[in-house]
């Protein structure tokens, strides 16, 4: 994998309730793939892909005895074109596309309730944005082991749990 710099994004990708495909497990077995060819449309260029394994987490927050979540990050590298609001926002235009695909109802959600699946979009180079829709590096990333466990992983290769 090369270094991480300003070609380099991650998502992170979470979900604790059934899909139409199956587990939350399954689902993002599933989503693997499908994350990998939008994010190919989108930035219209061959993509260096790391991901992260599977982690089976407790929830953090949200309504209380909601089920364990499977968490997991992709790291992409060697993106072509400079980091841009404009980009940024059709990506989670397509990212929120793709959680609608897996069942997800954000009319239907508690705030940090379960979900079939959540795909959150951690950081793109060192663009910052406070756009209302996209806050950029991901505010929470720094609180969230079920987040940084599996990026040190995706970027290094393995970590400690
Ligand atoms: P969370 O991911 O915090 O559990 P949701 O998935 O319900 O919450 O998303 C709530 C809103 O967060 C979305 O409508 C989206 O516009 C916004 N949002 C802000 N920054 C980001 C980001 N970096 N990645 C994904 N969504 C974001
Ligand atoms: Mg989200």
């Amino acid at each position: 994998m090369p270094p991480i710099d300003d070609t380099s994004l991650a998502v992170a990708l979470g979900a604790n309730r059934p899909s139409a495909v199956g587990s939350p497990r399954t689902t993002l077995l599933a989503v693997q793939s499908r994350l990998e060819a939008l994010l190919k449309a989108w930035s219209d260029q061959e993509l260096v892909c790391r991901w992260s394994s599977l982690y089976d987490t407790v929830p953090v927050g949200g309504p209380p005895d909601q089920p364990a979540y499977c968490n997991a990050v992709l790291l992409v590298a060697g993106l072509k074109a400079p980091p841009s609001e404009a980009a940024a926002l059709q990506l989670l235009d397509a990212l929120q596309g793709l959680e609608q695909q897996f069942g997800r109802d954000r009319s239907r959600e508690q705030r940090w309730g379960p979900r079939s699946l959540d795909l959150d979009l951690l950081f793109w180079g060192e663009l910052r944005l406070e756009h209302p829709r996209l806050l950029l590096p991901h505010p929470r990333l720094h609180l969230r082991t079920f987040v940084l466990a599996p990026l040190l992983e995706a970027m290094h290769g393995s970590a400690s749990r």
